[in-house]
C-alpha cells in the first residue's frame, strides 16, 4: 500500500489516496460520459474504498453534479468548484463504500501508472491504439 497526493488545478483542493499494489494503475475509460466530461476521448481512473480517499484541503470547495447512468441509479460527481477538476465520482450501483477515483489527477500516479485496462472500448475512437487489455462495456464480474 501506498499513499498519493492530488490536487486540482486551482490548488483550492487537495487530497491523498492509499492505494494497494493492484490498485496502482490507470483504467481507461472511453464512454460518452467521459467524453462529456473531460473534453477528450478517455478518463484515467480507479476503483478504491472510499476510506482510501482523504480530503486534505477545501471539502467544502467541492461541488456535487449527478447524473443518471444507463442503470437509472446516480453517479455523483466531485469536482473543485472553482477550475471543475473532477476528484472522483460515487456509482449508486457499486454502493455506499466505494467510489471512481480520477489517477489522472495524482501528481505521481500520472507519470508513473501504466495503464491496466480498458473499458467501453465500444466507444473508443478508430484511431486510439490498444493498450491495455479491452472491454467493450466493464469487466465480466
Ligand atoms: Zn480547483
Ligand atoms: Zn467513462
Amino acid at each position: 500500500m501506498s499513499s498519493y497526493k492530488g490536487h486540482c488545478h486551482c490548488g483550492n483542493t487537495e487530497w491523498e489516496a492509499k492505494l494497494e499494489a493492484d490498485q496502482q494503475g490507470h483504467i481507461l475509460c472511453h464512454c460518452d460520459t467521459c467524453k462529456s466530461l473531460s473534453g477528450s476521448t478517455f478518463t484515467l481512473n480507479q476503483i478504491i474504498p472510499k476510506a482510501a480517499l482523504n480530503i486534505t484541503k477545501g471539502e467544502s470547495d467541492l461541488g456535487k453534479y449527478t447524473y443518471y447512468g444507463e442503470s437509472g441509479k446516480g453517479v455523483h460527481c466531485y469536482f473543485c468548484k472553482n477550475c471543475t477538476s473532477h476528484v472522483y465520482h460515487h456509482q449508486e450501483v457499486m454502493g455506499p463504500d466505494t467510489i471512481v477515483l480520477r489517477t489522472g489527477l495524482l501528481t505521481e500516479g500520472i507519470k508513473n501508472f501504466e495503464p491496466k485496462a480498458e473499458i467501453f472500448g465500444k466507444a473508443k475512437l478508430p484511431w486510439e491504439k490498444e493498450v491495455a487489455t479491452t472491454f467493450e462495456t466493464l469487466p465480466p464480474s
